[in-house]
């Protein structure tokens, strides 16, 4: 048998805050510390002064970002390198949103975006996820399976990558999906990971994102294979965010 996986909460701000809400955050986020990991990811201009923030306000929170290039540095005009996150104190980066897959990212790049974070020491939190189309047409498990296999191709350490599976459909609409129905999808992609990487699997999160907030947070984490969320217009405010991570604590 194995030990619960320490649950892992994740704020996915996309495209909002400027320094004056993100100083604010930071007051109200408070010094308070969770059992659960608890990652914020800014936009990447906010990146540097919300570590020192953080670091100076002895915040519990650890630093990702939504997006990474997957070569090392170079002619890659507005993107930005693993190893300029990492060397501005970020630990986590998300990779594969669908929001960045809906505009033209392709399974494969995601790949190496996901082997350029393991080499430099990022953990990637790889997005998954079928559409509402896919999903009535009954292919939400090959979609998903597909995701994760083809992002994790040829990986023989996987121990330091976090899933998450967020339903199109379910992103930003208030149309969360189920606990069930995305416990159903989390054991499917566990089962997944286990044949194909091993045992270890078991010890891998596997986080849920579609219209997450506080009202239903408990409920997912009542479930056996949703080890957190990723949160996108609930962790705007920490009030909200910290009711979330502590349903998970
Ligand atoms: P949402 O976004 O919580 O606003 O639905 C989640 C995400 O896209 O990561």
């Amino acid at each position: 048998s194995f030990e619960r996986i320490k649950p892992v909460v994740v704020a996915n701000w996309k495209m909002n805050m400027t320094l004056a809400s993100i100083s604010k955050f930071v007051d109200d986020f408070g010094t308070e510390s969770f059992s659960a990991e608890v990652v914020v990811c800014p936009p990447s201009p906010y990146l540097y002064i919300l570590d020192a923030l953080k670091k100076q306000q002895n915040r519990s929170f650890t630093l990702g970002a939504q997006n990474v290039h997957a070569e090392k540095s170079g002619a890659y005009t507005g993107d930005v390198s693993a190893d300029q996150l990492l060397d501005v104190g970020c630990h986590y980066v998300i990779i594969g949103h669908s929001e960045r897959r809906a505009i033209g990212e392709s399974n494969e790049f995601i790949h190496q975006k996901v082997r350029q974070s393991l080499e430099t020491g990022l953990i990637p939190i790889l997005c998954v996820g079928e559409t509402e189309e896919e999903r009535k047409q009954g292919k939400t498990n090959s979609v998903v399976e597909k995701q994760v296999l083809t992002a994790l191709l040829n990986m023989n350490d996987i121990s330091k990558v976090i899933i998450a599976y967020e339903p199109v459909w379910a992103i930003g609409t208030g149309q969360s999906a189920v606990p069930e129905q995305a416990q159903e999808v989390h054991q499917f992609i566990r089962s997944v990971l286990i044949k194909h990487f091993g045992i270890l699997a078991n010890q891998l999160p596997i986080l849920y994102g579609g219209s997450a907030k506080p009202d239903n947070a408990k409920d997912y984490s009542a479930m056996n294979d949703i080890d957190g969320l990723l949160v996108g217009g609930a962790s705007l405010k920490a009030d909200d965010f910290k009711k979330i991570i502590s349903a998970f604590c």
